[in-house]
């Protein structure tokens, strides 16, 4: 089994430095979304969603909202009113929806730490890799817990939040940000995402892309997203990190690519 992963991502990376054209990834950073990848909280956004639009009188299957992280709150919000009323909320509506869903949020048990996360982190250090957070957050009850929970791993200057960009994913401004903050291209990095919206933007920002499908989204909406490989929960990523950091030390990778034109 162990055999077929590293293949299989080897067959990856090398298809992805073909379609880029990049001769190789030199790695110097990993950059971490946070919902979902270092911390376990999208069970208590999608309930705290589903809560706060019951509040308003709009049942939702609380799955559905897995599918809209990394949208803003009236983005989310205008998903159900289009559907139910055929307009887009305003500005109140949004106001006293995503309000609800805070309190909700913050009212909910601690939010745990996403398992396995601790020995990718651990993984980076001993490969002297830098790491960068690039969350469309903005909320202060996980931001804050970051310095505690994963000390001196994310350093405030290598932060990118919903206060430092114009556009959230999937745009890929907030990746372009993460890259330009920490000084590093887009050939020197990989990102590690759980939400389609947020594989979009990575993948747009031209950065090698790993998919942790850490919730109950079907694995067909991450790779359409366009995920370079897709892992089914942090544990298995965590389990071959330190090798996928290896083969992308592997020099011969698009050599062995280029091989059969160059015999001819
Ligand atoms: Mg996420």
């Amino acid at each position: 089994l162990m055999i077929n992963i590293r293949m299989d991502i080897r067959e990856s990376i090398r298809q992805f430095l073909v379609s880029r054209g990049y001769g190789r990834i030199r790695l110097k950073a990993v950059l971490f979304d946070m919902d979902g990848v270092l911390f376990d909280s999208m069970k208590n956004h999608t309930l705290a969603w589903q809560k706060a639009m019951a509040a308003r009188g709009i049942s939702a299957d609380r799955n559905e909202f897995y599918l809209y992280e990394g949208c803003t709150g009236k983005g989310t919000i205008d998903q159900f009113f289009r559907r139910i009323y055929g307009r887009e909320a305003d500005e109140k509506e949004v106001e006293q929806i995503y309000q609800a869903k805070s309190r909700f949020f913050n009212e909910m048990p601690t939010v745990e730490i996403m398992p396995g996360i601790r020995d990718i982190l651990f993984d980076l250090k001993k490969y002297g890799l830098k790491a960068i957070l690039v969350t469309g957050s903005a909320q202060h009850s996980l931001l804050d817990r970051l310095e505690k929970e994963f000390p001196g791993v994310f350093l405030p200057a290598y932060r990118v939040t919903a206060a430092d960009v114009k556009q959230g994913k999937p745009s890929p401004e907030p990746y372009l940000r993460g890259l330009a903050k920490a000084g590093v291209r887009a050939d020197e990095a990989l990102v590690i995402e759980n939400a389609p919206m947020g594989v979009q933007a990575a993948v747009a920002a031209g950065i090698f892309t790993i998919a942790v499908n850490t919730g109950p989204i079907p694995p067909q909406k991450l790779y359409e997203a366009g995920a370079d490989i897709l892992f089914p929960d942090m544990l298995s990523l965590a389990a071959v990190f330190g090798e996928i950091v290896g083969l992308f030390k592997e020099e011969y990778l698009c050599q062995e690519r280029r091989s059969p034109t160059t015999s001819e």
